[in-house]
């Protein structure tokens, strides 16, 4: 158990190299890029204060667990450790399943749930605690066990965009699949051509992917959020708007509901 907590006990290691800017953080650039994970949920938290009160409270729990991952993240790339990215593995992980259990459309439960969220939630549950002995027991597959459940998140992405005509959903929906393939790029990239990007000085792909894949992720979420009050609660309409300004959509996306809402109509 100790030999794992110890620095570089994880067979991973990026492309940056270790040890070069501070004598305590293994990879500085790639530890620091998660600070991200910690600025943005809490704004988020706040923003989505009304959808926590009207629609589910749970929203806030995966705004609370993006900031776990950033935690064990940043203490993964800061000693290289076994422990450390089997934490930042299983945050990735608790995260998804949050978010399936949450917003896995009803339409598409396996017959077995007969439409039972709670029971769709406990079967979550169960998966996610298996998935976490796994994860444990098996560290080398963990990445790519993680990539698969990408696919599903995708295909239910691009489910709940063709039911929608709303051009501003649409938009973001757009922004963050372009946000995944830059993220998986730069993921591929410092794997694969390292030598090449270490030959510009720029090790730094991963990096690039802790900002991009934050920003694919959570701009999801604020859809499947907005995609599961449609489906969920047909008395209550979501309305996608973005902060500081609503009418500036690079800025932060969020759901709050109509009924609450004195602004422009949004459906266009
Ligand atoms: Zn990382």
């Amino acid at each position: 158990m100790w030999k794992h907590l110890e620095p570089g006990s994880s067979p991973v290691d990026w492309c940056e190299g270790n040890y070069l800017i501070s004598p305590v953080i293994a990879e500085f650039v790639n530890t620091l890029s998660n600070i991200i994970f910690f600025l943005l949920p809490p704004l988020l938290i706040h923003l989505f204060k009304e959808y926590g009160k009207f629609v589910n409270p749970g929203i806030h729990i995966i705004w609370a667990l993006m900031i776990v991952v950033g935690l064990s993240s940043a203490y993964f790339h800061a000693t290289l450790s076994l422990i450390g990215q089997l934490l930042d593995e299983l945050a990735i992980l608790w995260v998804f399943m949050a978010a399936f259990s949450m917003f896995y459309p009803r339409r598409h439960f396996p017959y077995v749930f007969q439409n039972n969220r709670k029971l769709f939630s406990v079967a979550t549950l169960i998966f996610s605690i298996a998935g976490t002995g796994f994860a444990i027991m098996h560290p080398a597959v963990n990445a790519f066990a993680l990539m698969t459940l990408g696919i599903p998140a995708c295909y239910l992405l691009i489910d709940g965009l063709k039911r929608c005509r709303c051009g501003r959903v649409l938009r973001l929906g757009v922004r963050s699949a372009s946000m995944w393939f830059i993220a998986v790029f730069c993921w591929l990239s410092d794997r694969l051509f390292c030598d090449a990007w270490s030959a510009i000085n720029f090790p730094y792909l991963h990096a690039l992917w802790h900002i991009f894949i934050f920003i694919a992720s959570y701009t999801a979420l604020v859809l499947f959020a907005y995609f599961a009050v449609k489906d969920e609660c047909p008395e209550k309409t979501p309305v996608l708007k973005y902060w500081p300004k609503d009418n500036f959509e690079l800025g932060i996306p969020y759901v709050t509901i109509r009924s609450y809402y004195k602004g422009h109509k949004n459906e266009i």
